[in-house]
């Protein structure tokens, strides 16, 4: 496995590629666009296409435009065309004027196809999609040409305003460049411009019969809005004579140029629109939003800060080859962006109950607790400090091994930010699980320090038992365990520990009514923020990600 990461992140071969462009006087300005087909909600890699084309327009002084390729109304809804604008603006972009759809220029593109009928460069071919498939031939054998690709102009015009009148049913013909059956590319044998599809388009209504196919509205779609340099990713260099031929061949207003760069892999991970969309629909997941999902929308509502993901997308750096990036390199990215930022709190997700014999039943007492250690301007937080408290479970053993050195009978520990507590007594039940703790704190410790000097070899975080607020925490793990997950039988690969939910942890007061919903970072657990699930008397909390990296142990498993 490899990444692709440069010493240079900032630099790469497309930006190296416009710097010349810019240099050269070949083109006066910088214009790009992001072309994502309303058909799906937007994922990690295309958070790379987005910082990439974004990204340049902001360096190099241009502009960049969001276009829905809207070409396919089956599969196309408004619900994605919103969730579509609404997650890049979150990843912290803006497109300004330039919001555009393919679907706005179907006047335009059908005249163009008019054009190249005229020109002879265009035919309408009566056989069926199989027939065509069977015609084309292969990598080494030349395709075969269509009976009809000797038509009259006359009668390609009429055929083809017929078609878009809606005379004939789906599939009945098809509109086909007239390029070379034998091309050893075989995007060039006649490739199909236009098909027929009696579709509700969520834009243009019933208004079209007739679609244009992404080769044909692409190119001519950056050709008027002026792009410079259309990115896109490695599958489509093939299709890149194509894109030519159509611009060499219309009466275009500008004449952009296509540059492809590698797509972003990610292990454990599948970026497919399709099986993500078929995760949602059988249920899998809750939502595009699942937590679990990498979706934007589901990284949002984790806490994944857009910051996070921005810098993420600097590190993996934009390469000509293909490969796949560990999913550690994000965890790693979304953890060092929170520590930074991140409000840090206590919450005792498997709560032990813990008495305090010597302190006065009935006081209470308030601490002062910092909400960031590295950045003072974030203030403190008063936290209380009683009798009965909750720590957590695993931070007690009985019998500990030997490089346990946290609670245990008879040894002393820290609670973080307030006193020196030391293991009485353990009280177990029936069933011989320990169920309180009775301890004695010392008074003279307040602030978390021995006036004699003796020292203790651990800190735990705590909640107050009268304080404390209960709430639900859910924890993400790997949605596929497989390190290369396989698109064909991916439900099968679903990791069924996915998500642990956890009822009953106990959260400090402050995570109640903290008004962001920023993510925090629970105390030696992780990065937590809450959930849209939360309502005044309930609390629920998704883990962003964990402190250490959890998914190593996972990975080498895998
Ligand atoms: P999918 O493969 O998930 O179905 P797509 O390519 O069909 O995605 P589009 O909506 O057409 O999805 O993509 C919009 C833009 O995002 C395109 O320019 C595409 O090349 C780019 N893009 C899509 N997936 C990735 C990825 N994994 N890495 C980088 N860019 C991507
Ligand atoms: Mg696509």
């Amino acid at each position: 496995m490899t990444d692709e990461s440069t010493p240079d992140a900032g630099r790469d071969f497309i930006r190296d590629i416009v710097a010349d462009d810019l240099a050269s006087g070949k083109t006066k300005g910088v214009v790009t666009r992001f072309p994502p087909e309303p058909n799906g909600y937007l994922h990690l890699g295309h958070a790379k296409s987005i910082c990439l084309n974004f990204g340049i327009a902001e360096e190099f002084g241009g502009r960049c435009n969001l276009r829905f390729d809207d070409t396919n109304p089956t599969k196309e809804e408004q619900e994605y065309i919103d969730a579509i604008q609404r997650d890049v603006r979150w990843l912290g972009f803006d497109w300004g004027e330039g919001l555009h759809f393919a679907s706005d220029y179907f006047e335009q593109l059908y005249a163009w196809a008019q054009d190249l009928i005229r020109a002879g460069k265009a035919y309408v071919d009566d056989q069926s999609q199989e027939e065509i498939r069977l015609s084309r031939g292969t990598l080494t054998e030349p395709g075969r040409n269509s009976p009809f690709r000797d038509r009259s102009v006359d009668e390609n015009l009429d055929l083809f305003a017929r078609m878009r009148a809606g005379e004939f049913p789906n599939g009945a013909r098809v509109l086909r460049a007239k390029i070379d059956m034998g091309s050893g590319n075989i995007n060039l044998r006649d490739p199909v411009l236009y098909r027929i599809l009696h579709a509700h388009h969520p834009r243009t209504g019933t208004a079209w019969s007739i679609y244009p196919s992404y080769d044909f509205a692409h190119g001519q779609s950056d050709a008027i809005e002026h792009i410079t340099h259309s990115i896109c990713t490695l599958e489509f260099e093939d299709h890149r004579p194509l894109y030519d031929w159509c611009l060499d061949n219309l009466p275009v207003p500008s004449r952009p140029h296509q540059y492809e760069f590698a797509r972003l892999n990610m292990t454990h991970t599948l970026l497919s629109k399709r099986v993500l969309t078929e995760l949602v629909r059988s249920g899998h997941v809750s939502g595009w939003d699942d937590p679990r999902m990498p979706t934007l929308a589901g990284l949002q509502r984790r806490g994944v800060p857009p910051a996070a993901l921005r810098e993420f997308v600097k590190r993996i750096g934009v390469a000509k080859a293909n490969s796949t990036v560990d999913i550690g390199m994000f965890d790693f990215a979304v953890r060092e962006t929170l520590n930074k930022s991140a409000l840090r709190r206590m919450a005792v997700l498997r709560p032990l109950k813990v008495v305090l014999e010597n302190y006065p039943e009935g006081e209470s007492e308030e601490l002062e607790a910092v909400n960031h250690p590295d950045d003072p301007s974030q203030g403190v937080r008063r936290i209380t400090f009683g009798r009965e408290l909750y720590i957590e479970r695993d931070d007690f053993m009985e019998n500990p091994p030997k490089k346990f050195f946290r609670l245990a009978p008879g040894r002393e520990v820290r609670l973080r930010y307030g006193y020196f507590v030391t293991c009485r007594e353990a009280v177990k039940n029936a069933d011989g699980e320990v169920v309180e703790l009775r301890c004695t704190y010392d008074p003279a410790t307040r602030g978390g320090n021995a006036p004699d000097g003796r020292k203790v070899k651990a800190t735990m975080h705590w909640v107050s038992a009268a304080e404390a607020v209960p709430a639900e925490v859910r924890l993400y793990n790997l949605l596929f365990s497989a390190q290369q997950p396989e698109a064909t039988n991916f439900a099968a690969q679903i990791n069924p520990e996915s998500l642990e939910t956890l009822t009953g942890c106990m959260v400090e007061r402050a995570l109640a009514t903290d008004n962001t919903d920023a993510a925090v970072q629970f105390e030696r657990q992780g990065y937590f923020c809450r959930d849209k699930d939360s309502s005044p008397g309930k609390l629920v909390f998704n883990r962003t990600v964990g402190l250490r990296d959890t998914w190593a142990k996972v990975a080498a498993e895998g």
